[in-house]
């Protein structure tokens, strides 16, 4: 089983070559090419962007 969490390229999000996957490459070919710099919001675990905002209770821990 490959992991599907590295199966995009981190730099464009495009889909990844398997080669590339299982090489655990971050980037795909083209991006690889051109050397192109890898995208925060996808190196990111993504499940974080999922979860609900937080209640605006959280001026009581500065107080802690
Ligand atoms: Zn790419």
């Amino acid at each position: 089983m490959l992991p599907s969490r590295l199966a995009i390229c981190l730099a464009c999000g495009g889909r990844m070559a398997p080669c590339l996957v299982i090489a655990a490459s971050p980037r795909c070919h083209d991006c690889r090419d051109i050397h192109a710099p890898l995208r925060a919001d996808l190196v990111e675990p993504p499940i974080l962007r999922l979860l609900p905002p937080l209640e605006p209770e959280s001026e009581e821990l500065e107080a802690a």
